[in-house]
């Protein structure tokens, strides 16, 4: 396969079903349809809606999402990989215009062993019997995806995960999915991993990774999976999944685009819909998270604030990667007063608000206001402060333009 070759990043969101099944508590049918249309705005190429074998709710749901979908959006749902299951799912899932049937079995040595305690040549039977079994059900048209879970863990067992891999494609599947079901390593290592199952897969298949967050590097290994070869990505809206959660879709489709890459996502729809999934699972967005957070675009360090002063409302930023607008923020890159500020913040401060002052004067409010904050506790002073000390400094001063 040719991976210098420009490639369309195929973003497969997993939000209403890994996600989901999370939650403390899980979505109901009128909340999933809500998260449903955030995805469409969004314009993902993909939503798993859910897992309908699993229960009432989740049949329904997965029913009544597919028949909403629009066609150009491929619609898939979890199966494991047996009949009654796949004829379970299908019969809720076939109501999409573009359905996509999932269906999932381990390839690990560890699961195999442990967990599944079936012969390796067993493995492959159930595979090759439940996505042949599928495709006669679904017939020729309709995409199928295999997922081999736990393939992060089959380092040692690498050949056997890939001729399962392998098996799945001969039995009809066009999609097969790599997971990180647990990240315990380094993400080159599962890159090496993808590359090795890319390398072997023949042309016209897709490659899909799908990493988990245990070690919050699941962004960095969906990435660079990309650039191995794997053209769909598996991502989750606000980072939600399994204990740490999946992919964050929000990180990860902004790091590609920035390396040049065709998303295809509205971006300014990401502000709005992570604020909108905050408050539908009522897990707070960290003030430090990255593209969400409230703090992200704040500077209080002198030198930072010098170069963001200097090259702020440029496309490139000194001190940061995109701004708030891209993202669809209504708030601006902010400088704040605190004692690690240079006098360049007070400039900046009274500019903004109309208002430009001699050297003198901003070099006496800078004296005072660095005095204060570390006097009480290094807080911060904001320019209501700034502007009564102003008034106090030089009486004279009124509305302030010179
Ligand atoms: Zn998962």
């Amino acid at each position: 396969m040719n991976t210098t070759q420009k490639r369309k990043v195929y973003v497969q969101d997993v939000t209403l079903r890994d996600g989901n099944q999370a939650l403390k508590k899980p979505w109901t049918i009128r909340e999933k349809e809500v998260v449903f249309d955030l995805l469409v705005d969004l314009n993902v190429d993909g939503i798993e809606i859910g897992f309908p074998s699993s229960n009432q709710t989740e049949f329904d749901a997965t029913k009544l999402l597919a028949a909403r979908a629009p066609k150009s959006i491929s619609i898939a749902a979890l199966t494991r990989a047996n009949r009654n299951e796949i004829q379970t799912t299908w019969e809720a899932l076939q109501h999409a215009a573009n359905p996509r049937m999932h269906i999932v079995f381990p390839v690990s040595a560890f699961a195999i062993e442990n967990v599944l305690k079936i012969s390796y040549e067993q493995v492959l039977e159930k595979i090759y019997d439940s996505v042949s079994y599928a495709r006669t059900l679904v017939g020729k048209d309709i995409q199928i995806q295999f997922s081999g879970e736990h393939f992060g863990d089959a380092m040692e067992n690498l050949d056997f995960a890939t001729k399962a891999f392998l098996t799945s494609i001969e039995a009809g599947a066009n999609i097969i999915n790599l997971p990180n079901t647990v990240e315990r390593y380094r993400p080159m290592l599962f890159v090496d991993m993808v590359k090795h199952v890319v390398s072997r897969t023949p042309e016209g298949i897709r490659v899909s990774v799908h990493a988990h967050n245990d070690l919050g590097m699941a962004t960095a290994t969906t990435v660079e999976s990309f650039y191995a070869g794997a053209s769909q990505i598996e991502v989750a809206l606000n980072g939600l999944g399994e204990r740490a959660g999946n992919t964050n879709l929000y990180e990860t489709a902004i790091a590609l685009h920035q390396c040049g890459e065709d998303v295809g996502i509205r971006f300014h729809r990401i502000y709005p819909t992570a604020k909108r999934i905050s408050e539908l699972t009522n897990i707070p967005i960290g003030e430090k998270t990255p593209v969400i957070g409230e703090d992200i675009f704040s500077h209080r360090s002198g030198i930072h604030q010098d170069g963001v002063a200097k090259t702020v409302g440029k496309k490139k930023g000194a001190y940061r990667t995109f701004t708030p607008e891209f993202v669809g923020r209504n708030d601006e890159e902010t400088i704040s007063f605190t004692n690690q500020s240079g006098a360049r913040a007070i400039r900046f401060l009274f500019e903004k608000e109309g208002i430009s002052m001699r050297e003198e004067e901003i070099q006496e409010l800078f004296h005072k206001a660095k005095e204060v904050s570390s006097r009480e506790g290094n807080r911060e002073i904001g320019i209501e402060e700034l502007s009564l000390w102003r008034k106090e400094i030089q009486p004279t001063a009124d509305s302030g333009v010179l």
